[in-house]
């Protein structure tokens, strides 16, 4: 039997791995692997988790639809691995590359590694437009856009399934998760596609002006960073649907629906911008790019709890934080503000600020997480620091303070001037005095930061990026397999 590992690409359609294990003509096994020491790491969590379960569940639906369905198992993937080729034994693996985490980044190898002596091949294909041990940037985007504009694979008809049971899908609680009552977004394909096909048809037309505030925002923008993130939706699905809707809505003569949507698809060319970084170098989340700035940090466990629990005295930064608890996201903007607050007033270590991002996101995606904590906290070397006032921040992005009053009620009452500065209020509130004035902190951040850069030390070079190249990050033999000739399905049509 030849099995499909699902990992970060839950869904049928536009499946390279999946098409080229029907074309085998052997029995698929359409595996997902719940690795318990997966949930183990810093940035697990059950929302995390829950978005999975739901969207595992409306991939098996997919599969039933096709004459098969999805085989869960819990434990080691090499362990599960090892059990089903003893058992059944396995022709060959298809998956889809993953740039994840330094914990997966090691799965894989010892994946491969098992693979290699068991004889087993493995056959990895691309996920987005992110190459595995690039050499050089150069020609990037073209290659991306080709890629985008590539056929979308068609979903198989029929799968001949291999006659195996699955285990019932875990609770939070057997592999070690809390419970997580927050609001998140529903997973799933159905759900990612409803997104996409919303945001294009209506809710997408503000989303230039929108998207820089945490309310209009969460309106406006597409709100597909989960399904991207889970694979529910392709990007290429995702790219080619923004583009048939630009075409529409240019025939139609709105201009400001197209520069939204230009807008958006920037950020998919964004998505893989990042997720290249991380693939290029898997430490990115352990060290920072640039060595100097690890001397930064004044790393303190009870301001790293104030300000993941929103209780640091700034109401638009704890607004922010205590609506991202509730509800598992974020705009943005906002993400960029509550990670530089907490970097540079704070001094908080980005390490450990950024493992609370990421089990606070239902999106969270290694590769666009850690180039981002990084950037937004000055440590690369290379970009300007970007020093947010968090007054100005909720003056400019909510003038009327009503998401701040939401989110904070200790607050309501206060008149609008003051809900920005509690501080200044003569009447009182219960609600925490900032943890530092933020003005000098600033002013001490950008001190250290010049200072840091006039150190001769600072010459030399940010960590050099070593590609790959089958060392680090290929994890899995570079297999990669070319796409199945198929017809493409009529631009713009999105199928469940
Ligand atoms: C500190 C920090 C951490 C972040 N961590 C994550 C993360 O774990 N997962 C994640 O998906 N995004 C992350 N982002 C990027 C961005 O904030 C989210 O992608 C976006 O807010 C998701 O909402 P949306 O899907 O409505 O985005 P839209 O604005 O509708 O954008 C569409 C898609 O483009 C991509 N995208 C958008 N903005 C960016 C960006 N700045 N960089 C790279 N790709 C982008 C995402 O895939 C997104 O779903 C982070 C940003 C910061 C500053």
């Amino acid at each position: 039997m030849d099995i499909v590992w699902f990992k970060r690409d839950l869904r049928v359609h536009d499946h390279a791995p999946l098409a080229a294990a029907v074309a085998s003509g052997r029995p698929v096994l359409p595996l997902y692997i719940v690795e318990p020491d997966q949930w183990a790491q810093a940035d697990a969590s059950g929302r995390q988790f829950g978005f999975l379960a739901e969207s595992l569940a409306d991939l098996d639906r997919s599969l039933r639809a096709r004459g098969a369905r999805l085989v869960v198992r819990v434990g080691d993937a090499v362990r599960v691995l090892h059990d089903l080729h003893a058992s059944h034994g396995i022709s060959a693996i298809h998956a889809h590359q993953e740039t994840g985490n330094l914990w997966s980044f090691g799965r894989d190898k010892a994946v491969r590694r098992w693979a290699q002596a068991a004889g087993v091949p493995v056959h990895e294909a691309m996920l987005h437009g992110a190459w595995r041990a690039l050499n050089s940037r150069n020609g990037w985007a073209a290659r991306w856009e080709a890629m985008m504009r590539a056929p979308r694979l068609p979903a198989p008809a029929g799968i001949t399934m291999a006659a195996l049971a699955s285990d019932p899908m875990p609770q939070p609680a057997d592999i070690g998760l809390a419970p997580d009552p927050c609001a998140r977004q529903p997973g799933g394909r159905r759900e990612g596609l409803t997104l996409l096909k919303g945001f294009l048809a209506t809710r997408g037309r503000p989303y230039r002006a929108a998207m820089a505030a945490p309310d209009s925002g969460a309106t406006h923008c597409s709100r597909l960073s989960p399904h991207l993130a889970l694979g529910t939706i392709s990007l290429r699905e995702a790219f080619q649907a923004a583009r048939a809707a630009r075409q529409r809505w240019q025939d139609a003569g709105d201009a400001a629906f197209v520069r939204s949507i230009d807008s958006f698809i920037s950020r998919l060319h964004w998505h893989c911008h990042f997720i290249q970084k991380l693939e290029d170098a898997p430490w990115l989340e352990a060290r920072c790019l640039h060595p100097a700035y690890e001397a930064l940090p004044d790393h303190d466990a009870a301001r790293l709890a104030a300000w993941a629990g929103g209780r640091t005295g700034w109401p638009f930064v704890d607004a922010c934080m205590r609506s991202l608890n509730a509800t598992g996201w974020l705009n943005f903007r906002m993400r960029a503000m509550v990670m530089a607050e907490a970097s540079y007033h704070l001094r908080l270590d980005w390490r450990q600020s950024g493992a609370v991002l990421a089990r606070l996101f239902t999106d969270y995606e290694p590769g666009i997480h850690w180039p981002q904590v990084q950037m937004q906290s000055g440590t690369t070397g290379t970009n300007i620091p970007r020093i947010y006032n968090p007054v100005k921040q909720g003056l400019d992005q909510d003038p009327q303070g009503r998401f701040i009053r939401r989110w904070l009620p200790e607050l309501a009452h206060l008149p609008t001037p003051f809900v920005h500065e509690p501080w200044k209020a003569a009447v009182a509130a219960a609600y925490p005095a900032p943890l530092v004035d933020h003005e000098q902190a600033a002013r001490a951040a950008r001190a250290a930061i010049t200072a840091l850069r006039r150190d001769p030390a600072h010459a030399a070079p940010a960590r050099a990026i070593v590609h790959r190249h089958g060392s680090r990050r290929a994890g899995l033999p570079d297999t990669t397999r070319r796409r199945q000739p198929a017809a493409p399905p009529a631009q713009g049509r999105l199928d469940i």
